[in-house]
């Protein structure tokens, strides 16, 4: 097999990493210098598939040449004004976002947790002035295993010893229930529901491993929320943006490409965070939205951010979603998602004693290793991938998660398959 040792140029980048950079990550031992698609090259100009997409940020493949011109385009001409003025990309952008999803209002940002955030502060303000809430009662019901993003509130909720460990002391006002289980989640909404304000849900839980709900799931949370009047937040930052072959996963299996409204099917947020591949992976934006009875609780100077809205962002995440659109990049996820899952599942069926299951939707799916998550032997599958061409990193353990840029076309997946297939012979 052939090694994974790098080369005296990548280790030059990973010592200097490694000298002045935090150590908050641990990389797989690649470094990057260019990407195209589906694709991206290290510094000693190997190809690699692209099987993680930033995190699914890079849906629209890397340096998307529609979203790379945009960008440059904007920056060229204004970049950031601040939203003490107006700028001529926010109106558009805020009218081709909220038609898009079908929402009244957007409040954009920059980040993912920037926009968790930003939907936390809503559903409390909401709480309060529309629910009637006692000031300071709020109480938001979460899941367990969630990720949601680093910030100190955000970690008060969460399940991660290694997230949440020694950054105390935590924000109150979060009950965790199990994920996926309808019945804990009913109790919890049945326990004094007049100071609860929102249930904030992942529709496929991604960071913990690519945990996907039983059908029906958030429609009865969904379902169960109105019942007690309190807001259904879908943190979509990695599902949605067609990564699970629908726009957004709320719209379940619906096939319409989440452009209908299908009654059986689909579940509509009263928060929708979105961030990631709303940016193309070219620009960090993120994007919270409702509608008017719920956004109205925000008030000049009660929340805001200096770069969010800025015309760069604006123009970028406009042509980041005309490329979905265009390019019918969803629909190419649901399809390729199937054949991915068959391919795994084969390899799964003859290799029981190295692989347990393939699961997900769309192109969001995860491989999970007969092994002890403390074991190496995900890490090591990784890079015995990495030395085939391949980039897909664990998590948790003994979780591969494969999630390519949504541009890669069936033959391209079929070669990557067959590329995870040697090494699961070798090993
Ligand atoms: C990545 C992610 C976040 C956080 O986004 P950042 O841009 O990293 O802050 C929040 N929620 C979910 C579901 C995510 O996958």
């Amino acid at each position: 097999m052939s090694t994974n040792t790098p080369t005296t140029k990548a280790n030059h980048h990973i010592s200097l990493e490694d000298r002045h950079g935090a150590h908050n990550y641990h990389p797989l031992p690649v470094v990057l210098s260019e990407g195209k698609g589906c694709y991206v090259w290290d510094v000693d100009g190997k190809q690699y598939f692209d099987f993680l997409s930033a995190y699914s940020a890079v849906n629209q493949g890397h340096c998307h040449p529609r979203i790379i011109d945009v960008m440059v385009k904007q920056s060229q001409k204004l970049t950031l004004t601040s939203r003490a003025f107006h700028n001529d990309q926010l109106g558009e952008y805020e009218k081709y976002l909220t038609e898009y999803f079908k929402f009244d209002k957007v409040l954009p940002m920059n980040t993912g947790a920037e926009g968790v955030e930003t939907a936390i502060k809503i559903c409390r303000k909401w709480g309060y002035e529309k629910k009637g809430i006692p000031t300071d009662q709020a109480r938001i019901i979460v899941c367990g295993q969630n990720f949601h993003g680093r910030t100190t509130t955000i970690i008060s909720f969460s399940s991660d010893p290694d997230a949440k460990g020694q950054f105390g002391p935590y924000t109150p006002g979060f009950e965790s229930v199990p994920y996926g289980d309808v019945a804990a989640m009913r109790a919890a909404l049945d326990n004094d529901p007049a100071t609860i304000a929102g249930v904030l849900v992942e529709p496929i839980q991604g960071e913990a491993g690519v945990f996907v709900p039983e059908h029906g799931y958030l429609k009865a949370v969904a379902e169960a929320c109105r019942e007690n009047n309190v807001l259904f937040i879908a943190d979509e930052i990695q599902t949605g943006i067609g990564r699970t072959g629908a726009l957004l996963r709320v719209c379940g299996d619906c096939s319409c490409g989440g452009h209908c409204e299908q009654q059986e099917t689909y579940v509509r947020p009263d928060i929708l965070i979105l961030g990631k591949a709303l940016s193309g992976g070219a620009y960090p934006v993120s994007a919270v939205l409702a509608d008017d009875a719920i956004m109205e609780v925000i008030q000049p100077g009660q929340h805001g951010s200096t770069f969010g809205g800025n015309p760069v962002a604006c123009a970028v995440a406009q042509e980041a979603l005309e490329v979905i659109r265009d390019e019918k990049l969803t629909q190419n996820a649901r399809a390729l998602g199937h054949i991915f899952r068959a391919e795994m599942q084969k390899l799964v069926d003859e290799n029981p004693n190295l692989l347990t299951l393939v699961r997900g939707k769309g192109l969001l799916n995860a491989l999970v290793i007969n092994d002890s998550p403390e074991s190496k032997t995900a890490w090591n599958f990784c890079l015995n991938l990495a030395s085939k061409g391949l980039l897909a990193k664990p998590t948790h353990g003994n979780i591969i998660r494969f999630a390519p840029p949504l541009v890669i076309n069936k033959e391209q997946l079929l070669e990557a398959c067959s590329i995870i297939a040697e090494v699961v012979r070798e090993m």
